[in-house]
């Protein structure tokens, strides 16, 4: 960042000394041109006089100066006024030499000499030439009288001393003159570099990511908008395409909920340098905020492909980072837009890369997707959804709804799997398929899952108080809500708050809960064991192959996936999983309730295989607590019923 810093306050500074550089350059040039105007008047004027000797010296004196002319075009001002110097001084001695020498009017101009080379060379070229115009006087002096006693004689005496006191003053007053300015510019330029570096500052906060030393979302905007005008430039290349790629990091909230916020600055810090390791010079990665970097490249070419850059991306990302003796995995979900197709402007590109960046985190993160129209109407379902959704509690919109479970062996009901229902006052019955992602990725499943576990809890003591205490009821869990939920203290103290034996609840979750293997969810899982609440695995089948997990927690129940119960009349491999599932399960000591039971047949056949329990639209779908109060009432196991009726 500093180096940077350095080097955008460097190249402010050389500005104002180009800007300096350019200025003497300009001046040694008008004062050139005024040389060589007045010679050539000069020389007119010898010339029709009949002095020939004082026009060819005027002559060869335009010569050099316009000599010099050229060279201080090409750069060289410093050359240019120093061979300006010599030439004036040569030719004008020579003038006087051919003139009246020391009453000649030529010294006339040693002042304004002397000026030109105080203005234009240091303060050694000053003094030297004055010397040298003192040595041309004192020898102009000798040379008009015959003896060293006649020229120190009146009048060429008083005439040198006059032209002597003359020169030196002017000498004098330069060099004070000179070095106060010499010393104005030096503060001067001390100034431009502190403010230079100042302005730098400004700079690198303004555009630059403090973090990463990535360019910020401003400085990617503003590069954007380049890039688009280059786009539509008139000598653009006919097919160039602008891509926009937009990155959300994989599960980087968990990196830092868990490791601490010092290792997820390291991460993203490693992430920066590995996606700018991996694009063009020309290409650009910012840091947005948090997790999210956008990629800028173009304008591509027709044939270059934006698939091989996004590609390159992911592999960059896919190799693990060694942070503080740690293997960490870091994948991103890319969304990716391109310029002219998707639009061309600024916030349409970044919007359309976002929606895509969505799509690809919905799609089970790890991925890619290209911006299509229709994620455009997704996206403003999702915001309807989830706008309506943070006030359905609130509204008495949400009620939870009781699908009873069965032992298959006696057909008594043993449970219910408490399942949420949303009634929109326009919408109507909005699916928990459709509401459930949106609760998860607006973070309001957290507020929603305590709603759900205290209305659980208050139903099932009702149920109890009815006389029906052998009810459990299942109550689903989202993998979010044990990662940062606490759920475990929530679970223990809506059971002890409604009076409720622990056993009474039993949580879904699904596998991908538990291939998390984090001391988080350990100790939460151990805890919920310790208290006695019980544990199933829903939809199980259908989430992750590795079995690990069943033997390091303590799970109770799987729940066969309704997709195998639904098939397994018709398909050998349905009805194979579902015989698996059961062995597997009755192996390690654990229960077995499937899912999507609809026909009889499948009911005979799970009991054939063993299958404990089931749910499913054969016996009810889930239907409001006090029809399920009643639906258990009918089929009650036998202690049960001889306490009821007693
Ligand atoms: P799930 O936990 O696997 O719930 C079972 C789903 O299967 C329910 O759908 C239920 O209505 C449906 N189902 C039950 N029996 C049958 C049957 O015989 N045939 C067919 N075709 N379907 C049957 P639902 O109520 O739409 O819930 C969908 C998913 O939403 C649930 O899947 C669960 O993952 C989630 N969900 C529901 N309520 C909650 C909740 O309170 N919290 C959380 N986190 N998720 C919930
Ligand atoms: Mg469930
Ligand atoms: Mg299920």
């Amino acid at each position: 960042m500093s180096a940077r810093l350095d080097h955008v306050a460097t190249e402010a500074a050389e500005g104002s000394t180009e800007a300096l550089v350019g200025l003497r350059q300009q001046r040694v040039r008008q004062i050139l041109w005024i040389l060589i105007a007045s010679f050539s008047l000069l020389a007119v004027m010898n010339v029709a006089s009949g002095h020939y000797t004082g026009a060819v010296l005027e002559g060869l004196a335009m010569l050099l100066l316009g000599i010099g002319q050229w060279r201080n075009a090409s750069g060289a001002s410093a050359a240019a006024a120093r061979l300006a110097l010599g030439t004036m001084l040569v030719v004008l001695v020579a003038l006087m030499a051919a003139g009246e020498g020391l009453m000649d009017e030529v010294p006339i101009a040693y002042p304004a000499l002397l000026i030109f080379a105080g203005m234009f060379g240091s303060r050694r070229l000053l003094v030297l030439a004055t010397a040298v115009m003192l040595a041309s006087l004192v020898a102009m002096a000798l040379w008009h009288s015959n003896t060293v006693s006649q020229a120190l004689s009146d009048p060429p005496l008083q005439r040198l001393v006059v032209l002597s006191i003359i020169v030196c003053v002017t000498m004098i007053f330069l060099l004070l003159v000179t070095g106060d300015v010499r010393h104005l510019v030096r503060d001067l330029e001390a100034e431009t570099a502190a403010l230079a570096q100042s302005n730098a500052r400004i700079t690198e906060l303004a555009y630059y990511d403090e973090l990463t030393g990535l360019p910020n979302r401003t400085m990617a905007k503003e590069h954007l908008r380049q890039l688009l005008l280059q786009l539509h430039a008139r000598d653009a290349r006919p097919g160039a395409s602008v891509v926009v790629i937009f990155i959300d990091l994989d599960h980087f909230k968990t990196v830092n909920d868990s490791l601490g916020h010092d290792v997820g600055d390291e991460l993203l810090r490693e992430v920066a340098q590995c996606l700018k390791a991996s694009l063009r010079p020309s290409d650009m990665v910012a840091h947005l905020s948090g997790d999210e970097f956008l990629v800028l490249l173009g304008p591509l070419d027709e044939g270059d492909t934006a698939v091989s850059a996004v590609a390159r991306l992911m592999a960059q990302l896919a190799p693990s980072f060694m942070l503080h003796d740690m293997q960490m995995h870091v994948t991103g979900s890319l969304g990716v837009c391109v310029a002219p197709q998707d639009g061309d402007d600024v916030d349409t590109l970044l919007k359309k890369a976002d929606l895509a960046m969505y799509e690809a985190k919905a799609s089970g993160r790890n991925a890619f997707r290209f911006f299509d129209p229709r994620m455009d109407v997704n996206m403003l379902e999702y915001l309807q959804l989830a706008s309506a959704l943070r006030t359905a509690v609130e509204k008495g919109e949400m009620q939870l709804h009781y699908q009873p479970q069965l032992d298959l062996a006696s057909g008594c009901v043993t449970g219910a799997e408490a399942l949420l229902r949303w009634q929109h006052p326009e919408m109507g019955w909005v699916s928990p398929a459709r509401f459930i992602p949106v609760a998860e990725s607006s973070g309001l499943i957290h507020e929603l899952g305590s709603w759900v576990l205290h209305r659980a809890c208050a139903d099932l003591r009702g149920f109890h108080d009815q006389g029906l205490a052998h009810l459990s009821v299942a109550v689903n869990v989202s993998a979010l809500q044990f990662r940062r939920g606490h759920i475990d203290y929530k679970v223990i103290n809506s059971l002890a708050g409604h009076d409720l034996p622990p056993g009474a609840i039993e949580l879904e979750i699904t596998e991908s809960v538990l291939v998390d293997d984090s001391e988080k969810l350990d100790t939460a899982l151990e805890r919920l064991h310790a208290a006695g609440v019980r544990i199933a695995i829903d939809d199980f089948g259908t989430g992750y192959s590795n079995l690990g997990y069943l033997q390091r927690h303590a799970v109770r129940r799987l729940k066969i996936d309704q997709s195998f119960t639904r098939a397994m009349l018709e398909s050998e491999r349905a009805d194979g999983i579902v015989h698996a599932i059961i062995e597997m399960a009755h192996c390690l000591r654990m229960e077995v309730v499937a899912e999507g039971v609809e026909d009889a047949a499948t009911l005979a056949r799970l009991k054939e295989a063993g299958c404990e329990f089931g749910q499913g639209f054969y016996w009810s779908p889930a239907i409001p607590a006090r029809e399920f109060a009643a639906f258990a009432k009918a089929r009650l196991p036998e202690p049960a019923a001889a306490t009821l009726t007693a």
